[in-house]
């Protein structure tokens, strides 16, 4: 009786969601702030770390999860929603297809079915094409880009499979990710259906206005990726990880109670986009779900915009840009 008068009450937080548009059945809403997944170091425990990750995430009342049949660990994700006791219907699982895998229309219909059984559900709440094409360059030898010199057709094969899940009900809503506004006026010249989100890299160094701008006019969703600049793996290589940069510990001394974390995170909330920071630590979760209880002012959101990129030879981005891809 003693111990349980001392026990901490975690109470769940409840994390805001935003209505998303074009290709979503009508109501479904995207919680702004999910879990980055993926454990990236080769750790031979991945599905492990991402069960308990994902456990502990949903326990603090995160909802969304961010997956890909490309990333390390996903078995894991669906054993930790499976345990975690929450109700299926209130989490909210994004996945994506045609990543390190080919692109094309039965290929990406068969992918989904990987997925599907990776998370051990019956539904997908958003699904996305990965990448526009082979995010390292060069001809894969997939059989849709055979005798091509783009990976337009690619594409568009992907982006049927998408749509036939969707009007199929296996998916609640479509996306795309890595898609620059070239790659996104070929899916609307299609005729079909326009995509939900966009998502894409997005942080202190490379962000993308006239893209945001883009997407926010035909109302797709920015979804930002390595929204914290991908810090275990860009300290080093950019100097300093744009979390430890300047301009953003400056900023973040205006909010005494809130870390650089999350004056970056509510720098991305404030412009309109949903974030999904990845961690498997419960402060940093904790605090990347902690965002909603203070606003920037427009000086400290002009800032944090206009931070100096990182000059070669430092990378200008943590992924490779998609602009490149025909
Ligand atoms: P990120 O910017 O989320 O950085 C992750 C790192 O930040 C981890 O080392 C983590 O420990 C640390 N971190 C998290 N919260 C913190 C906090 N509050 N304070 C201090 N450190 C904190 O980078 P990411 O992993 O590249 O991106 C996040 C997610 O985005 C991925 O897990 C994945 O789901 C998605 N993603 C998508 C694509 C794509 O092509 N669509 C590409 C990369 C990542």
């Amino acid at each position: 009786m003693l111990i349980l008068l001392f026990m901490p009450i975690v109470f769940a937080i409840d994390v805001p969601s935003v209505p998303l548009f074009n290709g979503a059945k009508p109501g479904v809403r995207m919680p702004i702030m999910g879990l980055g997944t993926g454990v990236y170091d080769g750790s031979p425990d991945a599905d492990e770390i991402m069960k308990n990750a994902t456990k502990l995430w949903l326990s603090l009342g995160g909802r969304r999860l961010d997956c890909s049949n490309a990333y390390p660990g996903m078995n894991g994700v669906g054993q930790g929603i499976e345990e975690s006791g929450v109700d299926r219907s209130e989490i909210f699982i994004t996945s994506k297809v045609a990543g390190d895998s080919p692109m094309g229309y039965n290929e990406s219909l068969s992918e989904f079915n990987t997925v599907l059984g990776q998370m051990r559900t019956t539904y997908i709440d958003l699904l996305l094409i990965h990448w526009p094409g082979p995010s390292q360059g060069g001809d894969p030898g997939w059989p849709c880009f055979k005798g091509r010199t783009s990976f337009s057709y690619c594409r568009s094969q992907s982006w049927k499979a998408l749509e036939l899940l969707y009007k199929q009900n296996k998916v609640r809503a479509i996306g795309v990710s890595n898609f620059e506004a070239n790659h996104l006026q070929e899916i609307f010249a299609l005729g079909g259906e326009i995509p939900a989100v966009n998502q894409v890299e997005f942080n202190g160094y490379w962000n993308e206005p006239d893209l945001v701008k883009f997407c926010q006019a035909r109302n797709i969703t920015y979804n930002c990726y390595s929204p914290l600049g991908t810090p275990d793996f860009m300290k080093g290589k950019w100097k300093p990880a744009v979390i430890d940069h300047p301009v953003v510990a400056n900023v973040s001394q205006h909010y005494p109670k809130k870390t650089n974390a999350q004056v970056l995170l509510r720098w991305e909330h404030q412009q309109g986009l949903v974030t999904n920071p990845r961690s498997v630590n419960k402060a940093h979760m904790l605090e990347n779900l902690n965002i909603f209880d203070f606003s920037l002012t427009d000086d400290d959101m002009r800032k944090l915009s206009s931070i100096p990129k990182p000059q070669p030879p430092q990378p200008k981005k943590v992924c490779p840009d998609p602009h490149n891809i025909p």
